[in-house]
């Protein structure tokens, strides 16, 4: 049975909404802190179990996996089978660790899931226990009511995604790909939220293209020796003007298609103009995201780690510094070459790469995700923009998978929705979530 074809897709989705917020509000109660160190991470195994049990409630077999060289780093992946075998699966993944919150910092704590003055409260509200709830809700809605989707739908929770996917995505295409197979295209966190640029202008940012993420560990050596003596070799000096050099460095701009498109489509919607002789300036115009998109018009390299020494009247021989260097769809050699000018010879280099991500903002998914919003919120529009972080599509476009973000939310106008990434008093609107179900289920339905 193909719902989408009579009646009314959206009838009886009361009850799915109030699921997703439910499932939202239990999943941020589960601590899943991901600290980037493998051996303190909590939760996710807890986490797993309780996407599962959600899941086989309803008549669902998930498949629990472990994932990496640590036990508990839990994933959890269900199929849903479609009406046309024959055409790949769609993959809608999320993460279901957090990064950690220092409850002091907070107005409830960051683990209350509490639901309160219109919002679900906590660590993972955005990022992205919101997803998880709404795709659970609709997944629990399809098997409880029979409804067959137009093609497979592969439901993965994953884990480990906020120290890179290492321990989590990467590792389960490297060993498991087949819990992805015949899937095409695929969709997560980060994009389908909606931005007001103008008043009663609502845009809603699907996300074709990511930064590349490329952790740089520089190290020094030179010669050891007494603190009181004069010391030309000195590791920390030659490091630490290394650092400045590279940590005030200017990239160029470089104009990719998916920022070019959505900085045309912006023109369009708004009549503001973005001059390429002044874009830094024009971007200040987007509010909220202009800190995004600012970051998708060049590479960046910030340092963000330091470490030399054991004693005051010691020179150490070696010096070490962390840099997190994120780079441009096709600038991954150009940016090597501009570093190695900048820091030198002496300073030796350790990468960690985890490559760009870009797809083009056309075909049928496309269509599906811009009928979904605007069917819900007509008169909005739907654009394509690069984001300047990472996520776990880096791992899937390995598998020739085609990676968007498309996480709908509708937002109140003066909400600093990228501020609530990592940040302190995360929380989701209520109603965000129940329209974000809402389209979910129709593109679900229509994919
Ligand atoms: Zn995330």
């Amino acid at each position: 049975m193909l719902v989408s074809t009579h009646g009314d897709i959206t009838s009886g989705l009361g009850v799915v909404e109030d699921d997703a917020v439910r499932l939202t509000s239990e999943l941020i109660r589960i601590d899943t802190t991901n600290t980037g160190d493998p051996d303190t991470v909590v939760g996710e195994r807890a986490a797993a179990e309780y996407v599962a049990e959600q899941l086989g409630d309803v008549g669902y077999e998930p498949t629990y996996v472990e994932s990496g060289d640590r036990p508990g780093r839990g994933n959890v992946f269900v199929r849903l089978p479609g009406a046309d075998p024959s055409r790949g699966a769609l993959l809608v993944h999320g993460h279901l660790d957090v990064v950690p919150a220092d409850a002091s910092e907070w107005s409830v704590h960051p683990f209350s899931g509490a639901v309160q003055d219109g919002y679900v409260w906590g660590r993972g509200a955005v990022d992205m226990k919101d997803m998880l709830g709404m795709s659970l809700a609709v997944a629990r809605r399809f098997k409880r009511e029979n409804i067959v989707p137009p093609r497979d739908i592969i439901f993965a929770f994953l884990a480990d995604e906020e120290a890179g996917g290492l321990q989590g995505s990467q590792w389960l295409v490297a060993n498991r790909p087949d819990l992805f197979e015949g899937a095409t295209e695929a969709i997560s966190e980060v994009g389908g939220f909606s931005v007001t640029f103008k008043d009663g202008v609502r845009s809603y940012l699907v996300e074709t293209a990511e930064k590349g993420i490329a952790w740089l560990k520089l190290k020094v050596r030179a010669r050891a020796g007494h603190g009181s003596m004069v010391h030309e070799d000195n590791a920390v000096t030659k490091l630490a003007a290394a650092v400045a050099r590279l940590g005030t460095h200017r990239f160029p701009i470089v104009m990719t298609d998916s920022v070019r498109e959505f900085l045309a489509g912006v023109t369009e919607i708004t009549g503001w103009e973005f001059p390429e002789d002044d874009l830094d300036g024009a971007i200040g115009k987007l509010g909220a995201i202009s800190r995004i998109v600012g970051a998708t018009l060049r590479d960046t390299a910030n340092p963000t780690m330091l470490t030399a020494g054991y004693k005051a009247n010691v020179i150490p021989s070696v010096a070490e510094a962390t840099v997190d260097c994120r780079v441009l769809p096709g600038r991954q050699e150009a940016f090597e070459r501009e570093l190695a000018e900048i820091l030198g010879p002496d300073v030796e280099r350790e990468w960690i790469s985890l490559p760009p991500v870009e797809t083009s903002f056309d075909g049928a998914l496309v269509d599906a995700m811009t009928s979904s919003i605007t069917a819900e919120d007509p008169g909005a529009h739907v654009l394509p923009y690069m984001l300047s972080g990472g996520t776990d599509a880096k791992a899937f476009q390995k598998l020739d998978i085609r990676c968007f973000g498309f996480a709908p939310l509708q937002l109140p106008a003066d909400l600093d929705f990228a501020s609530l990434f990592h940040g302190v008093d995360e929380r989701v609107p209520v109603d965000a979530l129940k329209f974000g179900t809402r389209v979910l289920n129709r593109f679900l339905l229509s994919s």
